[in-house]
């Protein structure tokens, strides 16, 4: 973490009058990439090396723009479906995974496919098939639309999952009480509404089998558990990350019942300075697609803007690594 020091005085034998309120600044650690995203963003680049631009990438590889731009400036191509790439090239399936259907269509339109799934989100996928072999009655606490939900139906097929994401969604379901039901979740949701989602599932079902272990990953949960440390203790929270990412909109989430202010930006430019007026304590966070730069820019013009004192939080520690994609 690094902020820019106080302004140097213009005269060295002057006394320095910095005018900078000053502010301590609560870094929440772990913050940004995971280790799932590490590996996407990876096999983008050792795609583009082995097989040379354009490699065609369907939809974001992760839900971060400047991620995106950095990529389309190594020769990436991304598009919204296959029908946009030409036939014989490579094309990567982004982190949030893809239903059976679209690995198909990849093979029929003969392009050479590699899927980027992140290996958690995988896990839910087998999770669901195997449900569904001992058909049980799936019920998906996600949200809908969202490109890791609707990949995850995709795997159990259509009409065979409902899919929930609040205790009055559960509540409203034609489920039958009896039927043997299972539930999975989607690895960016938030842990305390998961929870709540659960518990209203388990006074519905008689037999409700849940994951061996849980949905939701090791990043979100960690990053979640960091920020709610970090917006107890702050005025308001910075959480970096995009409109259009669960993982970044939940922590925002998160912060909302702890800070009284909250922002989520997806750059330092598009920071709300005078939401931040009168804040003594600024915590900071960024979510699982979250590039560091974007964190460290954040830095920068806080520090261009106040007398800073940074702590950073520390939290769980990370050490998961994901093995890299074969793309040859
Ligand atoms: S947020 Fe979790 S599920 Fe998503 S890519 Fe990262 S580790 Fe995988």
């Amino acid at each position: 973490m690094s902020v820019p020091p106080a302004r140097a005085p213009e005269e060295p034998d002057q006394p320095f009058d910095d005018q900078r309120p000053q502010v301590r600044v609560l870094l929440a650690s772990p913050h940004g990439f995971c280790a799932g995203v590490h590996r996407a963003i990876d096999a983008v680049r050792d795609a583009l090396a082995l097989h040379g631009a354009p490699v065609y990438v369907r939809r974001p590889i992760v839900h971060n723009m400047e991620v995106v731009r950095g990529l389309e400036a190594e020769g990436a191509v991304f598009v919204h479906e296959l029908d946009e790439v030409p036939p014989g090239s490579v094309v990567l399936f982004s982190a949030h995974g893809v239903a059976p259907a679209v690995a198909e269509e990849a093979r029929a339109r003969g392009l050479i496919a590699f899927d980027a799934v992140c290996p958690l989100v995988a896990k839910v996928h087998r999770e669901v098939i195997r449900h569904r072999r001992e058909g049980r009655q799936i019920v998906l606490i996600g949200h809908r639309g969202h490109p890791e939900i609707e990949g995850t139906l995709g795997h159990v097929g259509d009409g065979s999952a409902v899919v929930v994401d609040s205790v009055a969604a559960v509540e409203a379901l034609p489920l039958d009480p009896h039927a043997p039901t299972a539930f999975a979740v989607q690895t960016t949701f938030s842990v305390e509404d998961a929870a709540a989602i659960v518990e209203a599932l388990r006074a519905r079902c008689s037999d409700l089998a849940a994951p061996p272990t849980s949905d939701i990953c090791y990043a979100t949960s960690n990053r979640q558990a960091a920020v709610r440390e970090v917006a107890a203790r702050s005025d308001a929270v910075i959480v970096a990350g995009e409109r259009f990412s669960s993982n970044a909109s939940r922590l925002a989430e998160v912060a909302a019942a702890l800070a009284p202010s909250v922002q989520l930006v997806a750059a330092a430019q598009d920071i709300d300075w005078p939401q931040l007026a009168g804040a003594r304590v600024i915590g900071i966070t960024a979510a699982a697609s979250t590039p560091e730069q974007t964190v460290e820019a954040i830095l920068q013009s806080l520090g261009a803007r106040y007398r800073v004192d940074a702590e950073e939080v520390v939290g769980a520690l990370e050490t998961t690594v994901f093995k890299r994609l074969a793309v040859a």
